[in-house]
């Protein structure tokens, strides 16, 4: 069994702290969650091994021994108290997610739990919950937005107003439960007996059947159909969010109540802001001599452009920070920033002129970088960290 490297799986560097972790395990598992890539094996592997990586380098007693000893210090016997990892399988993956990413499956913004099964003991059943897409740019994100969606679903028959029954025809008490709506089924074993109460098959748990069912739904009182929603999004949501419309899945067969419909969230990349959590990195390509010289820039930021001063001797690399030009925080106060990172442009062709001049300056000795010691590289690693 060739198992990957854990950092590698997760695309972390060895020095990741906790937080760097989690964000990137959260990313690769609402990417390849089993709800979101329906009978996908690839995709649930990913899943179980991001899991897998996750739960080691986010527990720091396993992270070292993970560091010192590699794969087998997790396996072996002399991994004492540090807990192996023999049998890890898709449940317990889920588990992991769920525990550590909210109630539900994916992050339910409104709270709650998104399934709709509020049947009672019984009477009608509920319909089903329906889970549908909702790709948003950055700018909806970032102002937040009310988006109408349309949706196919099972709705509820004209004819039979849901009854389900041919109009004007009645209805007798279910044989099978006698009106009860759930059938009891006795087994014994040796630990004793036991009492096994379920919805009745015959009446789904209505107690009566009808007589001569309606002909336009053939007795479920539902026919397919179309609905449009109407979804808020507040500022702020991210990929694998999801908000829950309430009564707006699929209608429950004989007048049973709707289940709810779950909008997950999509973000469609933007082309030239990336997202990192709440802060949005722009890429400022710069001219030699704009970056030698420094000089005053437009910007674009995610709501209008800003002017920035670009400082003489501005290194390729170097991070500005534009504060409170991010994305709002989700259910919170405060908007993340904008990240300005220089980046300094190689000419790829030049004019006779230009060249001329970009000679004579090197014949002058400029731009050398100053000699290559410990000190140059220090300055050189503050720079790119920002
Ligand atoms: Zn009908």
């Amino acid at each position: 069994m060739d198992k990957r490297d854990y950092y590698e799986i997760l695309g972390v560097g060895r020095d990741a702290d906790a937080e760097a972790i989690k964000r990137a395990y959260r990313k690769l598992a609402v990417k390849f969650h089993p709800d979101k890539n329906p009978g996908d094996k690839a995709a649930e592997d990913k899943f179980k091994e991001a899991t897998e990586a996750y739960e080691v380098l986010k527990d720091p007693k396993k992270r070292q021994v993970y560091d010192q000893f590699g794969h087998t210090g997790l396996s072996g016997a002399g991994a004492a108290g540090t807990g192996g990892f023999g049998g890890f399988d898709i449940n317990d993956a889920l588990r992991t997610f769920m525990r550590d990413f909210g109630g539900g499956a994916f992050e339910d913004l409104f709270g709650g739990l998104g399934g709709g099964s509020r049947r009672g003991r019984s009477g009608p059943v509920a319909g089903a919950d329906l889970r549908v897409r909702l790709k948003l740019t950055l700018e909806e994100i970032a102002a937040g937005v009310e988006k109408k969606i349309r949706i196919k679903r099972r709705v509820t028959c004209e004819t039979c107003n849901g009854s389900g029954a041919k109009p004007g025809a009645g209805t007798t008490t279910c044989p099978q439960c006698r009106g009860a709506g759930e059938v009891r089924q006795v087994s014994r074993s040796v630990f004793g007996q036991f009492v096994n109460i379920s919805t009745c098959p015959q009446c789904r748990g209505a107690g009566e059947i009808i007589e001569t069912p309606c002909v336009t739904c053939h007795g479920d009182g539902r026919v397919d159909g179309t609905s449009t929603i109407t979804v808020k999004v507040p500022p702020g949501v991210s990929e694998g969010n999801y908000i829950t419309v309430r009564g707006a899945g699929h209608a429950g067969p004989r007048g049973g109540p709707s289940g709810d419909a779950q909008v997950l969230i999509e973000e469609t990349p933007h082309e030239y802001l990336e997202r990192h959590g709440d802060d949005l990195l722009y890429r400022l390509p710069l001219s030699f001599s704009q970056a030698a010289l420094g000089d005053a820039v437009v910007v674009p930021t995610i709501n209008g452009s800003v002017k920035l001063k670009i400082p003489s001797g501005t290194q390729s690399g170097k991070m500005f920070r534009l504060r409170g030009k991010g994305l709002p925080h989700l259910r919170g106060f405060g908007t993340g920033d904008q990240l300005v990172q220089a980046i300094v442009w190689t000419p790829t062709e030049l004019s006779r002129e230009e060249k001329e001049l970009l000679e004579r300056f090197s014949t002058l000795n400029g731009g050398q970088p100053p000699k290559a010691d410990k000190s140059f590289f220090d300055k050189l690693r503050s720079t790119f960290g920002g």
